[in-house]
């Protein structure tokens, strides 16, 4: 089974490559409920990182965090060498400036698991309000790429729909070719199949796995689709309480792990 460094090779991502995110004894709290204890996380550039674990585990807030929608209570979060947040010494958090803040979102995509499209908007305006209000590129550019991004998956036939007139499947692809029009360094995933009823969550896992055996992206996918973090991953993390567990390839994690809770948990999908 091949490793994240030798699927890097194959891409010609030399090895030596710096993370683009790193977390450093990252925690997170709220109110009493300490529900990140110590994350320590690098991603590296076009890899492929599935997180698992039981519900409540913190993963969903792991990924939160690197889209600035979360703020730690501690540690750091490093995105392109720069830090998102930082602890000073006398304990205090210091957030970046704006300016980085913004161009760190415009590095990330995030899809959710309730698809968060704009009801008022046709699927095409979806994909263009953006980069053309965020990012200001040229509108004739951003359409240009925005119906590329809709027929690619597959919904080049449907423009000028809203999304009320879409399934739950359909809604989950306009989320995903709007985050790629921002051309994202990092794409999140977030359980973007949980809400879907399960004839369709295979036309989604389609489109993610397209994305991951095309795109030079890195990609993090909170997940409970073992089979499917089996065939795609290169690496696996398994979270349980707050605390990273295990870790490794897809298959020491998701086959070959000897760890009990991993196992445990596991059986449930078995
Ligand atoms: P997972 O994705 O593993 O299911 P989450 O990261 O969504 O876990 O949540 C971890 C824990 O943090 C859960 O107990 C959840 O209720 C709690 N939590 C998440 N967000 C908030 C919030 N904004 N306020 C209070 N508690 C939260």
């Amino acid at each position: 089974m091949p490793n994240a460094l030798t699927k890097n090779i194959e891409k010609n991502v030399p090895i030596s490559a710096e993370p683009i995110v790193k977390y450093r004894n990252v925690t997170k709290s709220f109110g009493d409920h300490h529900v990140l204890k110590g994350i320590d996380l690098e991603i590296h550039p076009g890899e492929k990182i599935a997180i698992i674990g039981p519900s409540g585990s913190g993963k969903t807030t792991i990924i939160r965090m690197l889209m600035t929608l979360e703020e730690p209570s501690s540690g750091d979060i490093v995105v392109n060498g720069k830090n998102l947040w930082k602890m000073e010494k006398k304990g205090q958090l210091v957030k970046a400036n704006e300016k980085h803040l913004r161009e760190v979102r415009g590095d990330i995509g995030m899809v959710f698991q309730h698809f968060n499209l704009f009801p008022h908007m046709t699927i095409l305006e979806n994909c263009m309000a953006a980069p053309i209000h965020v990012k200001k590129e040229n509108k004739d550019e951003v359409r240009e790429r925005s119906i590329k991004m809709l027929e690619r998956v597959g919904l080049g036939d449907k423009l000028n729909f809203y999304p009320s007139q879409l399934s739950g499947g359909q809604k989950q692809r306009v989320a995903m070719a709007r985050a790629l029009v921002m051309r994202p360094k990092i794409m999140l995933f977030d359980e973007v199949t949980s809400a879907l009823d399960p004839e369709l969550v295979g036309e989604v896992l389609e489109v993610i796995r397209d994305i991951a055996q095309n795109d030079d992206m890195a990609m993090v996918l909170v997940t409970h689709e073992m089979e499917f973090a089996l065939d795609i991953a290169d690496r696996v993390l398994f979270l349980d309480q707050g605390v990273i567990v295990e870790q490794g390839t897809a298959y020491e994690v998701l086959v070959d792990s000897k760890n009990e809770r991993v196992q445990s948990f596991l059986k449930r999908f078995r």
